[in-house]
């Protein structure tokens, strides 16, 4: 049995992984390899990296540190959270898995929890090393993949007979980390799963943007264009900056990038589904702030990931210097939460004791951006050593 099952290897789990595997606990992360540390390009408000970290690099990083305290890590992702005493490990096409380290099976009752998990294929090792980093390449290609031009939240995904007890609308997120997971040129496989059983289970699952498969786009993504004005505002401070987006959440965008800089165009991307209210209209009148109600058809970049502006689909060229993205909608990967019976609030975010991070399940914890916060990297790390330290605390209690 683990000590620790941290579902979500970014930023936040990394860095929980590392403070638990310093207690020489037993820790397992079992990660999908997608979120939103894998789409940043860089980080630029983060202490020690004055110019800059991409998201991969730091989440290699973490993984490199982890594994010297003998954490265990997974690629899979995670279908299904059960207290260990509701477990029925009877399931047909289910390995039964007691790590490396594990002294118990998943047979053992009425303990902790049950993760059940679709492993991620092509791994023939228990433990996939760190050096395995290729699914957190992002191409061109893979974008226009998308069904619906939006990297979103579907049901699209077929299941087989076998794991018809995961066929479920609950499931949409997993869906999505499979989905993912495939634009890496990684596939989970749904057919048969893997369960392992941990005494307490901590989820750093993330949230997943909402933004158009537009081509061009996802490489400048933390480079040129951003998303959190708190994080990238001072990239775009008097620089000719477009905002793409959806509706008021686009304009709304625009209006706090006002204080930074006065030379902004808003794009309504979405102008037929997500008009702009009246209301809004005038606050960006009063600011002269510039509208366009038309869809962007491609983001124009030169060398690796700079913005240089949009191609719209009435053939107009905009020029810009830097972007933002807002259409809201992003998804807070909380399913599995719900299903243990944790609270969440009305937006999906999971609330957590202030102290230990703690949800209202006992031995169940949460961080990173699935909670109620600013949604920053130094935020998630902050969280993942605050929620390990009890969790630690939690651990020896029982072990007693
Ligand atoms: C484009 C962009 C730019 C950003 N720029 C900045 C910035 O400049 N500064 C800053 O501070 N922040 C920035 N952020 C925000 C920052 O990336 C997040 O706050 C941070 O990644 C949160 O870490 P996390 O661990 O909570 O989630 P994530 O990093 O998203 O990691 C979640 C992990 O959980 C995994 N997962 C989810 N569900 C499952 C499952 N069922 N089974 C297994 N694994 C699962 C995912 O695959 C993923 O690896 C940016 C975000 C984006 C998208």
């Amino acid at each position: 049995m683990y000590d620790c099952i941290i579902v979500g290897g970014g930023i936040a789990g990394l860095q929980a992984a590392i403070q638990l595997g310093r207690y020489a606990h037993r820790v397992l992360v079992i990660d999908a390899g997608t979120g939103r540390s894998t789409l940043c390009r860089q980080y630029r408000n983060l202490l020690g990296w004055p110019d800059g970290i991409s998201g991969d690099e730091l989440r290699r990083l973490g993984r490199v540190h982890a594994e010297r305290f003998g954490v265990e890590f997974r690629h899979g992702v995670v279908v299904k959270v059960n207290h260990a005493e509701r477990n029925n490990s009877t399931e047909e096409n289910v390995i039964t898995n007691t790590g490396n380290t594990g002294n118990t099976d998943c047979t053992d009752e009425g303990v902790g929890f049950i993760i059940t998990a679709a492993r991620a294929t092509g791994e023939t090792e228990h433990t996939q090393r760190a050096e395995h980093t290729e699914h957190t390449e992002h191409t061109e290609e893979t974008e226009n993949t998308e069904h619906s031009g939006y990297i979103e939240h579907t049901e699209g995904i077929e299941y087989t007979e076998h794991t018809e007890h995961i066929k479920h609308t609950e499931h949409i997120e997993q869906t999505e980390c499979i989905d993912h997971m495939e634009h890496t040129g990684h596939t989970a496989d749904t057919e048969r799963h893997e369960q392992f059983h941990a005494l307490t289970v901590l989820f750093a699952t993330g949230v997943t943007d909402r933004f158009p498969t537009v081509p061009g786009l996802r490489e400048c993504l933390g480079l040129t264009v951003y998303v959190c004005p708190d994080c990238d505002g001072y990239e775009v401070r008097n620089r000719r900056t477009i905002v793409l987006g959806a509706g008021d959440t686009g304009a709304q965008m625009a209006l706090t990038l006002y204080e930074r800089t006065q030379h902004l165009i808003y794009i309504n991307h979405d102008y037929r589904s997500s008009p702009v209210s009246k209301k809004v209209a005038a606050q960006l009148q009063a600011k002269a702030i510039e509208v366009q109600h038309e869809q962007v058809v491609k983001v124009l970049t030169v060398g690796d990931g700079q913005f240089q502006g949009v191609e719209l689909a009435d053939g107009r060229v905009i020029l810009a210097e830097r972007a933002f993205i807002a259409f809201g909608g992003n998804k807070v990967h909380s399913t599995l939460l719900k299903q243990l019976g944790v609270e969440r609030f009305e937006n999906e975010h999971i609330p957590t004791e202030l102290r230990s991070k703690m949800t209202n399940v006992d031995g169940v914890w949460a961080i990173g951006d699935i909670g109620l916060h600013a949604e920053q990297v130094a935020i998630a790390i902050g969280e993942g050593s605050q929620a390990a330290i009890w969790i630690h605390k939690t651990i020896m209690t029982l072990q007693k």
